[in-house]
């Protein structure tokens, strides 16, 4: 509605249908709770980097032409003129970073953080491990995640547990809570007992910026509105400049096509084809090291947690255990305000990172949406928002110990492992793929609410299994060993 409104000034200075650009940079302080609220004249919510910048609590920091700067004062509003400008982009320096024009340094460059974490595994290596899991698609930068476990030094047969941020490169919050959150787990272990538990029972992966390019795009001070990844789209040799990029939370496969755009200007350009950057491949490789009981992947802002899904007024076949979930972790972080926690709604089902993770991947994924008012905080709030989200984390760590199937497939004959489909028929239907066992070591842990449950697990080469009736008890994971026969030799020939 604001930029409804904001539209409306635009008429009105329009000359020949050339609209006057905007190049005040303004700044209002006051601005009531009706005019926050969605279709209000300060509505954040449909932020598109035209016209409103940054709404936190009452202050808003805006673009303007000199007709809308004259609106505001006509229309009650103290309008602040911070800076004058024909380079837009000077405008959103000073609107995002500050007035140091450059980034924070509460906030850590991707070196930084790739830095500390080395050193952490120099000093503990038995707690972390660094893998590196691609490279980015313009610069060819390491994409690592960290693994963090009873002993990093060798994968472990224990369920997993991922944390991810900045897909988006302008939500840089997100690389601060995964960055502190990893340094938490490593240090505290042996001191803190619920870390010490969360690192012994789980394998946890780590991976603090995933859009590794735009990330340095934001931090090095080059333009904080940075949210695709850094692709030169046009082929022209010049990379970087806005609004080049794909943007790497719409390029998972699936529902490619119904996500994002197509248009390579968009803010949500979903690139040429699914899996076409190479950070999406870099996450789709982590998947192959390891599946994933929980996960989260940190954006901003809103203050909700996105679980999957709604999909044509369809629910997820796992939604009320989702939005269990996603609820006792909203339930713990706490707003900027200091007076709610976070919101829980059903996102969308296509191509971002969590219908992918959940409906092809079988781990329950949820986007949260950290802060909120602007993707980029200033120095004094990111403490309690990293502080709040590590609260979240907790609750979600607490919830990966179950309840929930542990399942165990082997061959019967040769107690071998197997990679083998474990269906439960009553809640999977056709909307997600067939989750199973990993070949290493032949478990599939599957959390599900205390109750009775059908499972029909089959593998090539083996007769398929169907169990009836067994029991998820409460409390932590409940073992379930399934030894399959081999088909006799025999019986292949009718
Ligand atoms: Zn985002």
């Amino acid at each position: 509605m604001w930029k409804k409104w904001l539209m409306v000034g635009l008429l009105v200075v329009a000359n020949g249908g050339a609209a006057e650009p905007r190049t005040l940079l303004v700044e209002v302080d006051g601005v009531p709770a009706r005019e926050q609220r969605k279709g209000g004249r300060f509505d954040y919510s449909d932020y598109d980097r035209v016209g409103l910048l940054s709404l936190v609590r009452d202050r808003a920091m805006l673009l303007a032409t000199r007709a809308e700067f004259a609106a505001l004062q006509h229309a009650g509003f103290h309008p602040v003129l911070v800076l004058e400008s024909s380079d837009p982009l000077a405008l959103y320096k000073r609107g995002l970073y500050g007035p140091t024009l450059t980034l924070p340094a509460i906030y850590h460059t991707y070196d930084q953080i790739v830095a500390r974490a080395d050193e952490l595994v120099k000093a503990h290596p038995a707690r972390i491990a660094r893998v590196q899991i691609g490279e980015t698609t313009q610069y060819h930068r390491p994409i690592y995640a960290y693994r963090v476990s009873r002993d990093a030094r060798q994968v472990q047969d224990r369920p997993g547990v991922l944390f991810d941020a900045c897909h988006h490169s302008d939500e840089i919050m997100g690389a601060e809570i995964v960055f502190t959150l990893l340094q938490k787990l490593v240090l505290d272990y042996g001191r803190d007992p619920a870390v010490t538990a969360w690192v012994d029972r789980h394998e946890i992966y780590l991976v603090p910026v995933v859009n590794v390019d735009g990330h340095d795009i934001v931090t090095s001070g080059r333009d904080p509105r940075w949210r695709k990844n850094a692709r030169d789209v046009n082929g022209d040799g010049v990379a970087g400049v806005f609004p080049e990029g794909v943007d790497v939370n719409r390029g998972y496969d699936f529902n490619w096509a119904l996500g994002g755009s197509d248009q390579p200007d968009s803010d949500r350009y979903r690139g040429e084809h699914p899996f076409s950057e190479a950070e999406n491949r870099a996450m789709r490789r982590l998947l192959e090291l390891k599946t994933f009981v929980l996960s989260i992947s940190y954006h901003s802002q809103g203050e909700v947690i996105y679980y999957p899904w709604s999909w044509n007024g369809q629910v997820a076949p796992d939604d009320a255990l989702l939005r269990e979930i996603a609820g006792e972790v909203a339930g713990r972080i706490t707003t900027m305000d200091g007076h709610g926690t976070y919101a829980i709604s059903p996102g969308g089902a296509s191509s971002q990172s969590y219908v992918w993770l959940y409906g092809r991947k079988g781990d329950f994924d949820f986007i949260i949406e950290t802060g909120k008012g602007t993707h980029l905080f200033a120095p004094e709030d990111v403490p309690g928002i990293i502080a709040a989200n590590l609260a979240g984390a907790a609750a979600l760590l607490n919830r990966a110990r179950g309840p929930g199937l542990a399942v165990h497939v082997t061959d019967a004959v040769t107690g071998r492992p197997l990679a083998a489909e474990v269906w439960l028929p009553r809640i999977e239907n056709n909307s997600v793929d067939r989750r199973g066992t990993e070949g290493t070591f032949g478990h599939y842990w599957r959390l599900l609410r205390p109750g009775h449950y059908e499972l029909i697990i089959s593998c090539p080469g083996y007769q398929t299994a169907v169990r009836h009736d067994v029991t998820v008890a409460a409390g932590d994971w409940t073992p379930l060993e399934v030894p399959l026969q081999p088909e006799r030799p025999d019986a292949l020939g009718k």
